[in-house]
């Protein structure tokens, strides 16, 4: 079945209403959500919406990037950008943040262009393993199995609770604002799965309920990479680090002088390669330009919530056709999302109602969009592609890549991508 969900009561004067979306959300979707029925959430200070990730392009400083990057506390000393959750939903193109970044000192600037080609790899990683992204990927890890271990991370709740001030605090930042940084990010999996042994899968699932930015794509490789599954080496989180980056934290501590992360995490016991190579790939990203089929006029645009930029192709070629969104009624049922990831998207959405047509439904996606011709953007993850196939789109736009491979690249890590890279070598050309 499916449902159009009305947006009017979010939408007045052409502004959004945040002061209403939580109510929206416990109205319209109750039981698709994480924290249950009445009781949605906003995030405490990201807002969604093109005009919230125009703001925080147009703010965009990386002076002091490189230095400060792994900063975490204090909060003002942070040298992170927080765009993730704007380039995660496609509100900004990794081209437009790298072309945003080519007027600043160049050791900041080849610091912040190297992070926004982790994002790039990272997708390419998963256009090209799909659902294998959830498997470890090049080396197998050694999970201690926990009785708690039920995919139901109740521990990680508990670390709201934690006596210890590094885990606690990146807990919170993690549940209120829908963000941590990646120094944070790193400690926590560490904790999570290298030292106390519990299973990758279920850490980043609750990464994936709660980050704004949460992707299937950034948070597996993110997991993978800690986890010793990419490299074969773990990622070690200590005191050390905390000293470092949050020089404030530990004397905050209860337990500043019985610290339980005084030292590194021994090693895995077993850490195996597996027999598997990702060396000489030939990449399938989409088509390189559009694709229209002259047959049938196209009647709606089908967005998903890989793309919402107003300045897509799609929406600004053909202003009077309707967009189209559908919440997955199955998918959110299951993967039990925080509301803050729901209400950062419905702020992307009413704002998209205020500028043209939007229908908004709930349901089955193919069921509500079977027998429109569509405009669509061929975006590269398992569910558009699984969709796309009985849809037959009829108008395709290419993926905004920021990187176009050509020829076999190889996937293997990150930096046999990058050295492989058109972008890197057109950069070095032209410094050179
Ligand atoms: C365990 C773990 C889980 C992660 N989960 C996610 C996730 O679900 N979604 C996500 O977008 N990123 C994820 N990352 C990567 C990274 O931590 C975030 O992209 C970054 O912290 C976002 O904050 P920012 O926008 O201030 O980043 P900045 O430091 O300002 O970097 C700018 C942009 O570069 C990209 N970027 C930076 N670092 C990385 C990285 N290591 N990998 C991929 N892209 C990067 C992001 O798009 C980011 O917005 C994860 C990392 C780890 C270690």
């Amino acid at each position: 079945m499916v449902t159009r969900l009305s947006l009017d009561d979010l939408v007045s004067g052409g502004s959004v209403d945040r002061d209403a979306i939580g109510s929206w959300i416990n109205r319209n979707l109750s039981g698709l959500f994480l924290e249950g029925p009445g009781a949605a959430v906003l995030a405490k200070d990201l807002l969604g919406g093109q005009s919230q990730a125009d703001l925080a392009l147009a703010r965009l400083t990386v002076t002091g990037y490189a230095q400060r990057r792994s900063r975490v506390s204090p909060e003002t000393e942070r040298g992170a950008t927080m765009l993730s959750p704007y380039i995660r939903h496609g509100l900004l193109t990794l081209r437009e943040v790298y072309d945003a970044v080519s007027d600043v000192p160049a050791k900041d600037r080849d610091r912040y262009v190297d992070e926004l080609l982790w994002q790039e790899y990272s997708r390419h990683l998963y256009n090209n393993v799909g659902r294998a992204m959830r498997s470890s990927l090049r080396y197998d890890r050694q999970t201690l199995s926990s009785p708690r271990d039920d995919g139901r991370p109740v521990e990680l709740e508990s670390w709201a609770d934690s006596p210890m001030v590094c885990l606690r605090r990146v807990e919170e930042e993690l549940q209120q604002r829908g963000w941590i940084v990646n120094q944070t990010r790193m400690w926590y999996a560490s904790h999570w799965a290298v030292r106390s042994g519990h299973s990758r899968v279920s850490g980043e699932d609750h990464f994936f309920r709660h980050l704004l930015d949460g992707s299937r794509s950034a948070n597996g490789l993110g997991w993978q990479w800690v986890n010793g599954e990419m490299t074969g080496k773990v990622y070690g989180f200590s005191r050390s680090q905390v000293e470092r980056q949050a020089p404030d934290w530990c004397s905050q501590c209860s337990l500043a002088l019985s610290c339980p992360i005084e030292n590194f995490p021994s090693s895995p016991p077993t850490i195996l390669r597996k027999a598997v190579t990702y060396a000489k790939v030939r990449e399938d990203l989409g088509p390189a330009d559009l694709q229209v089929s002259k047959e049938v006029s196209p009647s709606a645009i089908w967005l998903t919530g890989e793309l919402l930029s107003l300045r897509q192709g799609a929406l600004v070629d053909y202003p009077n056709l309707p967009a189209v969104f559908i919440f997955d009624r199955t998918l959110l049922q299951k993967l039990q999302l925080s509301s803050k990831r729901l209400g950062f998207l419905l702020e992307t959405l009413a704002e998209i109602s205020a500028a043209r047509e939007l229908e908004l439904y709930l349901g089955d996606p193919i069921e509500g969009l079977a027998g429109r011709p569509l405009v669509t953007t061929w975006t590269p993850v398992p569910g558009w592609k699984r969709y796309a196939e009985k849809l037959c789109p009829v108008v395709i736009y290419p993926w905004p890549w920021l990187v176009r491979s050509r020829g076999a690249v190889s996937l293997n890590s990150y930096s046999a991508w990058r050295s492989s890279s058109p972008l890197m070598i057109e950069r070095f050309s032209v410094e050179e």
